[in-house]
């Protein structure tokens, strides 16, 4: 934690939140409230600079013209890009996860280069969009339970050596190559394709960034008693949908 409170940013909530994505800081900010860490929630629209200092820096999803906006402004901007340099840690949804790969097809249909912090390449799938529950297995060595999301998406992402599959797909496409891998992370940089929004369904991953912006080993816990029903009947629904 930089400061004596943990700073939570978001980044672009502007050009980049679709399906309440914005979800996901609300429940990071509550996991860590309700543990009684301090929080300094920082919103970080398109056309101010993106602080360096933030521990943990939200992004979403988006349309493809606003995704093409992004990738223009945090290139320009390089603020997330020295923030990851200084240790911070980024969770990145759909749009925003594409956006930091080295490169994805933007909406006139060109290659537009990322920000180069996660190792993978996004391509415009050929098939049909990928729309729908998924369910997956978070990578064993990250101790999460099943990733329930909802994905929504024409682009698929193909991983390079240096990322690791953040999960691995039971129900639905991930990242639509056909490899049944889904996200990606690769040291404190996480992208996924799920919705939901995805702390919401998977308040787990919102314990795990916070765990790992303080340095900490466990969490004091908390009352799952929602969150379980949530997940229950989402997993319950893609199954009926498998
Ligand atoms: N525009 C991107 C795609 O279709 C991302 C969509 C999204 O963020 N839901 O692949």
């Amino acid at each position: 934690m930089s400061e004596s409170s943990l700073r939570v940013v978001w980044v672009y909530p502007d050009l980049l939140s679709t399906y309440g994505d914005q979800g996901n800081v609300l429940v990071v900010e509550r996991r860590a409230r309700q543990r009684r860490i301090p929080v300094t929630r920082i919103d970080v629209r398109s056309d101010q600079p993106v602080p360096t200092s933030g521990d943990i820096y939200l992004i979403g999803g988006g349309e493809d013209r606003p995704q093409r906006l992004a990738a223009e402004r945090l290139r320009r901007d390089k603020g997330l890009n020295r923030a990851v340099d200084n240790g911070a840690i980024v969770f990145s949804v759909c749009a925003g996860y594409q956006i930091l790969g080295h490169e994805f097809i933007n909406d006139l249909g060109r290659p537009e280069p990322g920000l180069g912090l996660l190792d993978v390449v996004s391509a415009r799938g050929e098939g049909e969009r990928c729309v729908g529950e998924v369910l997956a297995d978070i990578d064993p060595d990250l101790g999460l339970p099943p990733l329930t999301g909802f994905e929504n998406h024409q682009g698929v992402t193909r991983l390079g050596p240096s990322a690791k599959p953040f999960a691995r797909v039971r129900i639905g496409n991930g990242n639509g190559t056909g490899d049944g891998t889904e996200g990606a992370y690769q040291e404190t940089v996480f992208g996924t394709y799920m919705h939901g929004p995805v702390m919401a369904r998977n308040p787990a991953i919102a314990d795990l960034l916070i765990k790992l912006a303080l340095d900490a080993k466990a969490l004091p816990p908390v009352d799952n008693h929602w969150y379980e029903q949530l997940r229950a009947e989402r997993i319950a629904a893609a199954t009926q949908s498998a």
